[in-house]
């Protein structure tokens, strides 16, 4: 069959719809008012059935071709189900209105096909039947009715798509995340091992060969750079699929921040740390979880600042908030920049060129200071450097 065009059947007014749809495209095919009235009348009469018994369906207008002859038919279907039998009221009055009613029925399928063959008179033919449908086509909707139909179902249609594309990214970010945490998993250990080799070799060689203590403290340094890395890739597996933990405490900020001051500096040998007296204020943190933040920001500072810079660390109480200032005369960032800089794996295109990274230290620090009930802002500017301050919430 040579579909011409099809109406979903929903409810009511989807009856009138299909009635005046028959009617256009039986006058387009060139049959009488009359012959045009009848089928149209049986058409409507069987998606009425299918509305009211099988609660929808859809009819497919078009013509078919056999021995030589063309019909013009229309296909009424629903799903099956003991809808109709013999004294169906609206089949029986359809069979009297239209020469052929068939009704066929697969598993899944109920199909009621109407046919009458259309007069040679009207000249029709393969040809004539491709220009109806062009014409069906370009008329458009013949109704307002129809116009929102259409329109109702193209939203669909795409939210359809939306919901699919939405489904598969999903699916493959799951799949990356269970690659990050696997290859993650799987670079730790024989880093683990590397780097306490290198350890006590340092240890035995005891400061006896410079030229080996320089070289095992190269490796030292650089596989911890390594193995902060993978911490973080490890970090990215957790908080994705939100098993991250927090070993929380009241924690005085005073007394912590002496405390992780020295390391701090150790993590940016070539900078300068500058902190002005630490305010005494009282939080309730994840003291690793926070030094690690701590880290990430000071190590930025230096990362994108010339070497022996100042790297400025103060604290201050505002409002009801512990704010952790780290301030560097570095390169600075674009307002561009400065909007995605929490996103993961965000890396601002001139720093992908000059500088090592993957862009997941801020993106992990911006998640563990939220997940204190805190933020973490930033003010730059391009050339001048940064100010990162991390508000955490006091302990009342
Ligand atoms: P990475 O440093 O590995 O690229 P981050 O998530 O730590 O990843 O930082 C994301 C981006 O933010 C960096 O690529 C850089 O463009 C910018 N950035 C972060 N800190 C600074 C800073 N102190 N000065 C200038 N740019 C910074």
């Amino acid at each position: 069959m040579t579909t011409l065009t099809q109406i979903t059947l929903e409810n009511e007014m989807d009856l009138i719809l299909a009635y005046k749809k028959s009617m256009r495209t039986a006058e387009l095919l060139g049959l009488t008012l009359s012959t045009q009235t009848a089928f149209s009348t049986a058409v409507s009469e069987v998606c009425r059935e299918v509305i009211d018994k099988a609660e929808g369906g859809m009819a497919t207008l078009g013509a078919t071709a056999d021995e030589g002859r063309f019909f013009f038919t229309a296909v009424i279907s629903c799903r099956t189900g003991e809808y109709f039998n013999r004294s169906s009221e609206g089949i029986e009055y359809a069979r009297k209105l239209v020469p052929i009613l068939e009704i066929a029925a697969t598993e899944e399928k109920l199909n009621i096909t109407l046919k009458l063959s259309i007069p040679r008179s009207t000249r029709i033919d393969q040809r004539r039947i491709s220009v109806v449908k062009a014409e069906i086509e370009q008329e458009g909707p013949i109704s307002a009715y129809e116009e929102v139909k259409m329109r109702n179902s193209e939203l669909q249609r795409i939210n359809q798509q939306k919901e699919l594309a939405l489904l598969s990214a999903n699916y493959l970010n799951e799949q990356k995340t269970e690659f990050l945490s696997i290859a993650a998993h799987e670079l730790n250990t024989p880093l683990t091992v590397l780097r306490s080799y290198a350890e006590l070799a340092m240890r035995m060689d005891n400061g006896q060969s410079d030229k080996l203590t320089q070289m095992l403290t190269k490796i030292f340094r650089q596989s911890g750079k390594v193995v902060a890395l993978v911490k973080q890739l490890l970090d990215i597996s957790k908080l994705e699929t939100g098993i991250i933990e927090y070993d929380k405490e009241p924690t005085n900020w005073k007394v912590f921040q002496e405390q992780i001051m020295e390391d701090l500096q150790l993590a940016v040998p070539n900078h300068n740390l500058v902190s002005s007296a630490p305010v005494d204020a009282a939080i309730f943190a994840d003291r690793i979880r926070i030094e690690q933040v701590l880290n990430n920001v000071v190590g930025n500072a230096a990362k994108y600042s010339a070497r022996q810079a100042d790297i400025q660390v103060s604290s201050m109480v505002e409002d009801n908030d512990l704010v952790i200032s780290v301030t560097d005369k570095g390169i600075g960032m674009s307002a561009q920049t400065v909007k995605n800089i929490f996103q993961k794996f965000y890396r601002s295109d001139d720093t992908i060129k000059k500088y090592s990274g993957l862009g997941m230290g801020l993106y992990v620090a911006s998640r563990i200071v939220t997940d204190h009930g805190g933020n973490i802002t930033v003010t730059s500017v391009e050339g001048e450097g940064s100010t990162f301050n991390i508000h955490l919430p006091l302990l009342n």
